[in-house]
């Protein structure tokens, strides 16, 4: 893996592609900074190299538009803030302007260039746009984990420019080498964990992961397709009743890479879907008409800490219940602690994809894991095993 380590950057302008397409409020304040600190390491490395840093990004959705609300003007205090440093601004992220700005850049100074995406050409790929920007630094460095899946202008059309100076930032190796860890590298046992509302946007992960795994815990939703395939009564439960033959077949294909399975045994269901409802533990396999399992049920977080506990390297992805209603948070929250545990034992966990990190961040685990993905999609890509485009482009 070629990263920033092997390159000394001095009196060089290193183009760095970050992804800065922070929360904001309704008056644009930036509300959940994470994607601006996890790049200050890469920043950092250039600066104190002796070179200089154009960031760019994204931000939202212009489509190709100058949109003000989308400007990234907006975040310039943040970024500052967060990067503990001046950060020069330019209104433009290609062109005359955008070049003078690069070249007037000194070493140990910042420039944050304008949205990427003002310009249509970024999300097209344009070879054209990639060029004029890459006209702007003497290296490319990719950083921007979050937008690895897209094979857009700055993410990896623009590395071709760069055929011997371009390079992984810090945390893109970071999300890299944990996947890894997961899929590969890592000690055993390996253990993964997936919840979340549906088998059907988890099937390509599934296959993908047995290989690699030596257990495999299904909880949340994505469970009662498994209970009812295998014949038990779920009541009002979400199902996918068209992928119970898939579910069936995936606990063979488990068998037969010697995964053992484990699936909830019992269940905290409600008489609605609200947090009012009213609520009670029973058997999975029997579920009363009318209600609905929401969580894991306290044999089965007993289940899973075990087996977590037992486990040298863990992946997370998709809680095992409503975890948005506190009545029914208990289940994950325990799967969070026995997680937090492992950890603390000794084993490395990832948590990766969607509503395991919002989850992770609102409940105050994020310091307790070995570390939280900084990309959804491009994590979920990376766990059904696509190769990335952004990952691509460097290595290649
Ligand atoms: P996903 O985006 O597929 O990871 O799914 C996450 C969502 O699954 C969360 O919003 C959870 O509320 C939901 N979820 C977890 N367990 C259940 C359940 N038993 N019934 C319905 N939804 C669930």
């Amino acid at each position: 893996m070629k990263t920033i380590r092997d390159f000394n950057f001095k009196n060089k302008k290193a183009l760095v592609r970050v992804d800065f397409n922070v929360p904001q409020d309704e008056n644009l304040k930036v509300t959940d900074n994470t994607r601006i600190v996890s790049v200050k390491p890469t920043v950092e490395k250039i600066l104190a190299d002796g070179g200089s840093v154009i960031l760019m990004t994204h931000l939202g959705r212009p489509k190709g538009q100058v949109n003000e609300k989308y400007s990234l003007r907006n975040i310039l205090p943040d970024v500052s803030a967060v990067l503990g440093r001046e950060v020069k601004f330019v209104e433009e992220s290609v062109g005359e302007k955008a070049e003078q700005a690069a070249a007037a850049l000194q070493p140990g100074e910042i420039l944050l260039l304008e949205n990427l995406r003002f310009h249509k050409e970024e999300e097209e790929g344009d070879v054209g746009f990639a060029e004029k920007l890459s006209k702007l630094g003497d290296a490319y460095v990719n950083d921007a984990f979050g937008t690895a899946h897209r094979a857009h202008a700055s993410t990896a059309v623009i590395a071709q420019f760069f055929p011997s100076t371009k390079f992984f930032g810090l945390l893109m190796e970071k999300e890299l080498i944990a996947i890894d860890k997961v899929l590969n590298s890592g000690e055993k046992p390996v253990t993964a964990i997936l919840g979340g509302s549906k088998v059907s946007t988890k099937i390509t992960i599934i296959e993908n992961i047995l290989p690699a795994v030596d257990n495999l815990i299904i909880g949340g939703g994505m469970a009662f397709t498994f209970i009812k395939a295998l014949g038990g009564k779920i009541g009002k439960s979400i199902v996918e009743e068209d992928k119970k033959g898939l579910a069936i077949e995936i606990l063979e294909k488990a068998k037969q890479h010697k995964v053992e399975v484990y699936l909830p045994t019992d269940v905290v269901i409600a008489d609605d879907f609200s947090n009012e409802a009213e609520k009670k533990v029973v058997d999975i396999m029997e579920i009363p008409e009318n209600w609905q399992g929401l969580d894991a049920g306290p044999r089965s977080r007993e289940i899973f800490n075990d087996v977590i506990l037992d486990s040298r390297t863990i992946l997370w992805n998709g809680p095992v219940g409503v975890f948005e209603m506190p009545n029914f948070a208990a289940g994950t929250i325990a799967l969070g602690d026995s997680i937090a545990e492992a950890t603390k034992l000794g084993a490395f966990s990832l948590v990766g994809g969607g509503d395991s990190v919002a989850f992770v961040k609102q409940f105050g685990f994020t310091d307790k894991v070995s570390y939280v993905s900084t990309g959804g999609g491009a994590m979920l890509e990376s766990l059904e095993g696509l190769e990335l485009p952004g990952v691509a482009a460097i290595n290649n």
